[in-house]
């Protein structure tokens, strides 16, 4: 991957209307980023390939929805009121402030000045619900979706019907104040979760834990991403969290180095024992035919969806050069790319337009496409090729003649010729189950 991988990346997002800098015509807001109009199609089809493949393709998990703003108690039974803090230190002089991990030197990295000693700051946001600003209504932007599942297993399992094992899935924003947001999409304040708690009976647990790593696995690579781009990285015991028996962090090689796109963690009863603890609520589950009483331990898979969306962005990434010009082209899998098919008329008369737009028209009943009659069809290709969209479509003079258009390959350039009335067949079975 070259040096400057990720500088055509952000490039290319900004000047297609993948993501833009947010707020940018007041200057921008540290490391806080808006989706476009191609970047929300690509998103949105990130999360629903998810969802297709953790929830509605499987029969032992269903979905969730719920909202950011929770009960303080919650955060103080999850831990995250007590632990969940960055060590921070202040520069006397310039006021910056740095976390104290990520520092070298005792004194400020900027301007040299006298540090103050390191105190933990916590990486929520806090607010207040109604109009009383005091501790009485403080409430907090959630920092993780996964307390919903826990809070809502009594709700979902008698509601449900469920029997262990089973899964809760939600997806949805998340929000942490970062003291150093960066790498683009990486990290980011405010961002979006996927994650599944997969509930199971104690002692069946490590099973479920290494399914859920090759399932995970297998999704990023049965989207394109290249298997020698992704690796799972163990935790070591002195990086395990308290509650946690064991975790697996499933890594993409950035152009900035392996970073973590999602976590797969053995989070034992730690949760439901605490919540129970907290809310004074039995959380336990009453396995019928066995007649026990028991807490379920948690398998927890938990996804980013900008950060998995970043590595699809750069593995589809691609420069080549084509009969003596440059071409950019996402290579993505046309089950994430923005448009599935884009349509040409080859000329702008003999109503080629006419019956390209009749085409466009019913192509998107069935998956989003795009329209394109703006100069040479060459440059037209182009473009598609660098927003990933696999498929284009020509109306020509035979078009006219016989009912035939071409249908061209994004990633081969190949062109085939097939009747206009077997388009929507072809197109599906080439997508897949789009
Ligand atoms: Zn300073």
């Amino acid at each position: 991957m070259p040096a400057d991988a990720m500088e055509k990346v952000v490039n290319l997002c900004k000047r297609r209307g993948f993501v833009f800098p947010g707020s940018e015509i007041y200057g921008g807001l540290g490391a806080s980023l808006d989706y476009g109009p191609l970047g929300v199609e690509l998103k949105r089809n990130v999360k629903d390939a998810w969802w297709r493949a953790v929830v509605t393709g499987r029969d032992d998990v269903v979905g969730l929805d719920c909202a950011v703003i929770m009960h303080p108690r919650v955060w103080e039974a999850s831990g995250h009121i007590a632990g969940f803090t960055d060590p921070l230190v202040d520069c006397k002089k310039c006021k910056q402030r740095f976390r104290a991990d990520q520092i070298q030197t005792t004194v400020c990295p900027e301007c040299g000045g006298e540090l103050t000693e390191a105190r933990q700051f916590n990486l929520m946001f806090k607010t207040f619900v109604g109009p009383m600003e005091d501790t009485a209504h403080v409430a907090y932007l959630r920092p993780e979706t996964a307390q919903g599942m826990f809070v809502n297993f009594k709700n979902v399992v008698e509601t449900a019907r469920l029997k262990l094992p089973f899964g809760i899935a939600q997806t949805g924003r998340s929000f942490r104040n970062e003291i150093t947001p960066g790498n683009f999409l990486f990290r980011t304040r405010e961002f979006e979760q996927m994650e599944l708690e997969f509930f199971v009976r104690p002692g069946d647990d490590d099973r479920w834990f290494d399914h859920w790593r090759e399932e995970r696995m297998r999704w990023y690579v049965e989207l394109g991403i290249r298997a020698e781009n992704l690796r799972e990285r163990p935790h070591g015991a002195d990086e395990l969290a308290h509650y946690a028996k064991g975790c697996v962090d499933i890594e993409y090689r950035f152009p900035f180095g392996w970073s973590e796109l999602e976590g797969i963690a053995n989070r034992t009863d730690f949760d439901l024992k605490r919540h129970a603890e907290f809310s004074g609520r039995d959380l336990s589950y009453f396995d019928e035919e066995k007649r026990e009483r028991f807490l379920p331990f948690v398998i927890e898979p938990a996804a980013g969806v900008d950060r998995s969306l970043l590595a699809f962005l750069v593995d589809a990434f691609d420069e080549e050069v084509v009969e003596g010009e440059a071409r950019i082209v996402l290579r993505l899998h046309p089950r994430l790319a923005p448009y599935k098919a884009a349509v040409y008329p080859l000329l702008r008369k003999e109503g080629q337009p006419e019956r390209a737009r009749s085409i466009y028209d019913a192509l998107r009943r069935h998956f989003a496409a795009d329209y394109d009659q703006a100069g040479s069809i060459g440059r037209r290709y182009r473009r598609q090729d660098e927003v990933g969209t696999p498929f284009g479509i020509t109306v020509d003079h035979e078009t006219m003649r016989d009912g035939t258009v071409t249908l061209r390959e994004r990633d081969s350039m190949r062109q085939v010729r097939l009747p206009e009335d077997r388009l929507i067949d072809e197109l599906r079975t080439r997508i897949g189950n789009a």
